[in-house]
């Protein structure tokens, strides 16, 4: 008797444990979203054989779809919000032949604890994980990975940052003022070589293990929003990795575009064979566009190694949909930075974008738009007007005209036409955006050459081009190392000495950013200037919301305000270099007349009167407050 029952105990474990099924995604679901339809992707040998059947209070199959390959099946299936969570059983009949899978479903966070998204009251710090810290060495190396090594002398090779040496420095993130972190992709990149980046993704629901796990993630994002920083993830619908495990038995004929250049290649091949990306990302708007220009751009591989997904099938949408829902949700996310925006199909990226911000009204996404030209950015802004009638969902989307009218405006020579006139001419085209207080802008990215070496490490403009960015009426974005005047000088635009190892994120470092140990007197001013800086922006409304207003530049010097009825803040960059006193009547608008302002910095105080004085070769941030 007591055998009959462990075998039968045996028996049924086996069944709750044995699943059987190779893959189901999303891997688990919530109850109580707004959308109640959910697609299961199904993938298991031969499974399109198969009946389907589940029996569970509240949640019913709609549709079966088979794929091209019968080894996927996609299954629709309507949760009511009455549904209690706990474990659907779903079951795969053939013959006498019986397959389980237990799916897991789970109960939404409260309404009150909902993701908050990011804006204009927040600093952004872009961290390269592999290159921040180093928080666990047992991860540095994954036996069978495809790269399973690290060399910390190379640029493009793994160096060993991870997830828990993030975990391990948010006190320092936060003490330096920044109040969300955009960290670059961190899913799985099981590829040959340069899978550091992160945008070759070989499986979207599994965490790079060299990054670390899924728990870590978690607790990175519980322990940030602790200390009310908020985390963007980096998501990538354009492309995968050569590697992700679909190459090997794609479901339909058209989950990829320009598939049967792929199916008829091998790696070394791949490159003739493929008809990749011409990149000419202006073919999205033109009106001129011819069909093969327009086809290159949208249905080109991104690069050789990253095949271009085929979003106008509707079960990749829906996986790809459902996938950031699903991060959303399981990370508490503040906001998505959806790489390569205008590459992906654009009917897609609004129902994308839509069905996020109907889950989420209060979050954010930001979309990389590459584009010097204002109009092109406008066009993905939500509401923006656009003469094609499309109509997009993203908020924010990436200021690259200002980034390059900074660049310009602090380095260049002063003249009619050059120097501090582009940041106040491109700022003038701000009534061109539907909301350009959701643009994002930064002065550099992991793909630019870093501010510092942009200012030819010219410490006084790379504080002007800091400053400025971060009074604008924008949200800003951080380089991680700014701060410690990270150059890649040697090799300008280098993308593996743009993400250089962030000092103090090695045991065996000999400097270290995070206690300022070993830093250079500059490093240690410059961390100190942003220090200072961040932590005023951080609570100053003026700068969140306030109005703007500014004058055009004279005299090799440029006046910025933003204000609210409590506080002016002010923004005075002087090129020269001399003291340059400056005739306050042009600003009567301001009313500052017989003010005392305060200098952020120095402390030093400004009565407004007639006549000021503005140090040489500097920027200035006063404050009336
Ligand atoms: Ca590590």
């Amino acid at each position: 008797m007591k055998n009959l029952l462990t075998i039968i105990l045996f028996i049924s474990v086996i069944n709750n444990i044995h699943t059987q099924i190779d893959k189901v995604h999303p891997p688990n679901w919530w109850i109580g979203f707004e959308n109640q339809n959910l697609q299961l992707l199904i993938k298991e040998q031969n499974i399109s054989d198969y009946e389907v059947s589940i029996d569970y209070p509240g949640i019913k199959i709609i549709d079966i779809h088979e794929a091209n390959s019968p080894n996927y099946i996609f299954i629709d299936l309507n949760i009511s919000s009455m549904t209690k969570e706990g474990d659907v059983k779903i079951i795969f009949s053939k013959n006498n032949q019986k397959l389980t899978y237990n799916y897991s479903l789970k109960k939404r966070r409260t309404i009150q604890n909902q993701n908050k998204g990011f804006d204009s009251s927040d600093v952004v710090y872009l961290i390269t994980p592999d290159r921040y810290a180093n928080g666990n060495i047992d991860n540095d190396i994954i036996d069978g990975l495809k790269e399973s090594k690290i060399n910390r002398s190379d640029g493009y090779a793994r160096h060993g940052g991870d997830l828990k040496g993030i975990i391990n420095n948010l006190s320092y993130i936060e003490d330096m003022g920044f109040t969300s972190i955009w960290l670059n992709p961190v899913l799985i990149n099981d590829m040959k070589k340069g899978s550091y980046h992160g945008y070759a993704t070989t499986d979207y629901y599994t965490v790079d293990p060299r990054f670390g796990t899924l728990d870590e993630y978690i607790e990175l994002s519980k322990k940030a929003s602790k200390k009310n920083i908020k985390i963007i993830k980096d998501i990538i619908v354009n492309h995968c990795g050569l590697y992700h495990w679909w190459m090997d038995d794609l479901p339909f004929e058209n989950w990829l575009n320009y598939q049967e250049v792929y199916l008829n290649s091998n790696e070394e091949t791949i490159e003739k064979n493929t008809v990749y990306s011409n990149h000419r990302r202006s073919t999205i708007q033109d009106i001129y566009a011819s069909e093969s220009d327009y086809k290159g751009m949208l249905e080109g591989w991104f690069v050789p190694t990253m095949p271009d997904l085929n979003q106008k099938n509707q079960f990749m949408a829906n996986y790809l949909i459902q996938n950031s829902i699903w991060w959303i949700e399981t990370l508490n996310l503040a906001g998505i930075r959806q790489d390569t925006y205008p590459y992906a199909d654009k009917g897609f990226l609004s129902d994308w974008a839509g069905r996020i911000m109907n889950e989420y009204p209060s979050f954010n996404i930001v979309g990389e738009e590459w584009s010097y030209n204002p109009i092109r950015i406008a066009y993905w802004q939500k509401d923006n007007k656009n003469k094609d009638g499309y109509e997009s969902n993203l908020k924010s989307v990436m200021d690259f005209a200002m980034q390059k009218a900074i660049f310009e405006g602090i380095s260049e020579e002063e003249n009619w036409n050059t120097g501090l006139i582009k940041i106040y001419e491109n700022l003038a085209n701000d009534f061109h955006y539907n909301d350009p207080n959701s643009l994002l802008i930064f002065n550099d990215n992991h793909d630019m050459s870093r501010i510092f070496t942009q200012m030819r490490e010219n410490i006084n403009q790379t504080k002007m081009a800091m400053s400025i960015m971060l009074v604008l009426p924008r949200i800003p974005q951080v380089l991680y190392g700014t701060e410690i005047l990270m150059q890649d000088s040697a090799n300008p635009g280098d993308h593996g000495l743009i993400r250089t190892d962030f000092l103090g994120g090695w045991n065996d470092d000999n400097q270290n950013a995070f206690t300022g140990k070993n830093l250079s007197e500059e490093q240690l001013d410059m961390q100190n200037y942003l220090k200072v800086l961040l932590n005023f922006r951080k609570n100053n409304s003026a700068i969140h919301k306030g109005r703007t207003m500014h004058y055009a530049p004279s005299n090799g010097t440029y006046l910025l305000a933003r204000m609210n009825n409590h506080e002016k803040v002010l923004i005075i960059i002087n090129k020269n270099k001399k003291d340059i006193k400056i005739d306050t009547d042009r600003f009567y608008e301001l009313g500052l007349k017989g003010e005392e302002l305060t200098d952020i910095h120095s402390g030093e105080k400004y009565l407004w009167s007639n006549r000021i004085t503005i140090p040489k070769y500097t920027s200035i941030i006063l404050t009336t407050d």
